[in-house]
C-alpha cells in the first residue's frame, strides 16, 4: 500500500508539473502573441503614415533591419515594395487573408505557421488613404520552437520535482499508512485510526466476538467428544482412507491387547488377522461389515463402516465390542439346546421301544407290569427334565416373580425334609433341621428350589445310613443355610464343574442314581437371582457342606 501510494504521489506531481509547464507556456504564447499583434499594427500604422506622406522614398530610405518586413501592396494585390524580397518575383497578394481583410475593413491581421521552421509570421496590413495597403510582418516562435529553447531548464525542473516527490512521497506514504497499520485486528475498537474506517471496524469488532464465540462452544463440543470417547469402554477408532488412524480411544487398545498404538500408524498394527483385513477392506469398498476376533482376554466383536464424503469414502469407523460375555452365553445356550435334546431322546427312546412291543403283543403277560413301571420311570425322568428346564430358562430370563414374603427358613427346610423323608427311609438316612428359625424376606418358590435341590442331593449321594442335616443360622445380613451330609463326597477336580448344566460326577456312576445334572445349576441361579452366594466344601468318602447366604432382605 505505501509504495502504491508513492508511486501515485509521482505519477501526480509529475503529471501536474507537466501540465502546468504546457499550460503556462500556452497561455505565454497566446499573451505575447497578442502583445505582438498590438505592436505589430501600432508599427503598421506609423510606417503607413509615413509612406502617406512620403511614398516609395521614405521605404526606400529607411532601413528596417532583421525584425520587420514592411510590404506596400497596391489595390488589386500587386507587391509594390517589400524590404526583403524583389517585388517582382512575388506573386499577387490579393487572396492573403490580411491584405483581404484591409482591403475590406480597412486593416487586417493574419499568422502563418510553418512548420519546418517552427515559427509563426504574424502579419498586420493597413489600407491606406490611396487605396494601397500597408503590410508589416514580423516572425513569432512557436509553441513548440519555445518549448525547444526550454527543453534544459524544464528537464531540470521536471527531474528535481519528481526527486523531491519520491522523497516526499515516501514520508507521506508512510504517515497515511500508519493508522491503518496500528489497526489491533483482535480489539479493533481501541485503534485510533481515520473515521472512514469506523464501520470496517465495527464490523470487525462484532465478527471478532461471533468467531471467538464458536470457536468456543467447538472447543467445548470437540472436548465433550473426546472426554465420551476417551472414557467408553467400547472401542473407537477413526481412519482416513489411506487406512492411517486418526483416531483412537484407550477402550480399542484394551480389548484389542496392543500398547503405543500412535496417530498416523496403519489400522493393520491393530490387529493383522486375515478376517480383520478382508472386514477393513469390505468397509473400505462402501459395505458395512462385521468380524469376530479372538484376543488373549477375549471375544471381540468388530464393526467396520465407512465414512462417505459425497459419495467417496473418505475414511472408516471402527467400533471395537468386547462380547465375551455373550459369546460364552450363547455357546452355553447351544450346549444346552444339544443337551436337553439328547436328555429327552434316551427316555422317549425307552417309551417308544417298550410301546412298540406292547402292541405288538410282544412282551410276556407276566413281564407287563415291570414294562410299565419302565415307561413311569422314564415318564416321571421326562416330566423332572422339563420342570427343571423350565425353571432354568425363568431363570435365565431372568423372569422376577414378585412373590417375597416372609419365609421362616427353618420351617421352610423341616417342611421339604418332611417331602422328602420317603426316600430318605428307602436309604435309612436320617435328617435333620438345626439353628434358628430365621425369616428372610423372599420368593418362597426360589428358596424352595435351593433347600430342596441340595436335600435331594444330599440324600441321593449318601451312603446307605447315612446323615442329612440342615442348619439355618444368621450373619449381620444374611440368612445362612448350611446342608451337610455323610455321604461319597466330591472328589476335587469335579468341584469347579458340579454347577454347570448336566454335568454330573462320574456319568456312568451317577446314571444309577436318578437325575440329569440339572439341580445344582437351578441352585446357582436361584442364588444369584436373591442377590446370594453358595460355596461347597467336600471330602470324598466323608461327606461334602453346601453353604448358602441369601439376604434377609430383599435387595
Ligand atoms: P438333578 O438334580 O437334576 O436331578 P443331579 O443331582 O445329578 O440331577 P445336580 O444336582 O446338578 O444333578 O448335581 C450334579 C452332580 O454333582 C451330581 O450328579 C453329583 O455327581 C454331584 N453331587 C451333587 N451333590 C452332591 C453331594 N451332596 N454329594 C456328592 N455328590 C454330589
Ligand atoms: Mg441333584
Amino acid at each position: 500500500m505505501t509504495s502504491k501510494i508513492s508511486k501515485s504521489i509521482i505519477f501526480i506531481s509529475t503529471v501536474a508539473v507537466l501540465l502546468t509547464i504546457i499550460l503556462t507556456t500556452v497561455l505565454l504564447n497566446e499573451y505575447s502573441t497578442k502583445q505582438s499583434f498590438i505592436g505589430l499594427s501600432q508599427q503598421a500604422m506609423v510606417i503607413g503614415k509615413s509612406v502617406e506622406t512620403n511614398g516609395m522614398n521614405y521605404l526606400e530610405s529607411t532601413d528596417f533591419g532583421d525584425t520587420f518586413r514592411v510590404t506596400w501592396i497596391s489595390a488589386d494585390g500587386t507587391v509594390i515594395f517589400d524590404s526583403v524580397a524583389d517585388e517582382k518575383s512575388l506573386d499577387n497578394h490579393a487572396d492573403r487573408k490580411e491584405i483581404h481583410e484591409a482591403l475590406e475593413n480597412g486593416s487586417g491581421n493574419s499568422m502563418r505557421y510553418s512548420g519546418t521552421l517552427m515559427q509563426s509570421a504574424l502579419n498586420c496590413a493597413e489600407r491606406l488613404s490611396d487605396g494601397t495597403v500597408l503590410r508589416v510582418s514580423t516572425v513569432h516562435l512557436s509553441i513548440l520552437a519555445h518549448m525547444m529553447n526550454m527543453t534544459g531548464p524544464l528537464v531540470l525542473v521536471i527531474v528535481g520535482i519528481s526527486l523531491l516527490s519520491v522523497l516526499v512521497s515516501d514520508k507521506v506514504s508512510k504517515k497515511i499508512v500508519q493508522p491503518i497499520n496500528s489497526i489491533n485486528p483482535d480489539r479493533p475498537l481501541i485503534s485510533k485510526t481515520y473515521k472512514e474506517l469506523e464501520p470496517l471496524l465495527n464490523k470487525l469488532n462484532t465478527q471478532n466476538s461471533r468467531v471467538r464465540r464458536q470457536m468456543e462452544e467447538l472447543t467445548e463440543n470437540r472436548m465433550q467428544f473426546e472426554q465420551i470417547v476417551a472414557n467408553i469402554s467400547e472401542g473407537i477408532i477413526l481412519t482416513d482412507p489411506k487406512l492411517n488412524i486418526i483416531t483412537l480411544n484407550e477402550g480399542s487398545e484394551k480389548l484389542l491387547c496392543v500398547d503405543n498404538i500412535q496417530v498416523g500408524q496403519s489400522v493393520y498394527t491393530l490387529n493383522s488377522s486375515d478376517e480383520f483385513r478382508k472386514c477393513i477392506l469390505d468397509a473400505l469398498g462402501g459395505m458395512r461389515s462385521e468380524c469376530m476376533l479372538r484376543t488373549k482376554n477375549g471375544e471381540r466383536e468388530i464393526i467396520a463402516s465407512p465414512a462417505r464424503r459425497i459419495d467417496m469414502v473418505c475414511g472408516l469407523v471402527i467400533f471395537v465390542l468386547d462380547v465375551t460375555e455373550k459369546y460364552r452365553l450363547e455357546e452355553m445356550r447351544r450346549e444346552f439346546t444339544a443337551n436337553v435334546s439328547h436328555e429327552l431322546k434316551t427316555p422317549l427312546t425307552t417309551i417308544y421301544g417298550i410301546s412298540d412291543m406292547l402292541m405288538g403283543n410282544m412282551v410276556m403277560a407276566e413281564d407287563v407290569a415291570q414294562f410299565g413301571a419302565d415307561i413311569h420311570y422314564e415318564a416321571e425322568r421326562l416330566i423332572s427334565l422339563i420342570n427343571d428346564t423350565i425353571s432354568l430358562s425363568k431363570l435365565d430370563e431372568g423372569i422376577r416373580t414378585d412373590n417375597t414374603a416372609e419365609i421362616d427358613v427353618y420351617e421352610l427346610a423341616s417342611e421339604i425334609l418332611e417331602r422328602l423323608e420317603l426316600s430318605a427311609e428307602e436309604k435309612e438316612i436320617s435328617t435333620s433341621v438345626s439353628g434358628e428359625h430365621i425369616i428372610v424376606n423372599a420368593d418362597r418358590l426360589i428358596l424352595n428350589d435351593i433347600i430342596y435341590n441340595l436335600c435331594d442331593n444330599g440324600i441321593k449321594y449318601n451312603k446307605q445310613g447315612g446323615k442329612l442335616n440342615v442348619n439355618i443360622s444368621a450373619n449381620r445380613k444374611n440368612a445362612v443355610i448350611t446342608v451337610s451330609d455323610t455321604g461319597k463326597g466330591i472328589p476335587e477336580e469335579h468341584i469347579g464343574r458340579i454347577f454347570e448344566r448336566f454335568y454330573r460326577v462320574d456319568k456312568s456312576r451317577s446314571d444309577k442314581v436318578k437325575g440329569t445334572g440339572l439341580g445344582l445349576s437351578i441352585v446357582k441361579h436361584s442364588v444369584m437371582q436373591t442377590g446370594g452366594t453358595v460355596d461347597v466344601k467336600s471330602e470324598t468318602d466323608k461327606g461334602t457342606v453346601f453353604t448358602v447366604e441369601i439376604p434377609i432382605q430383599k435387595a
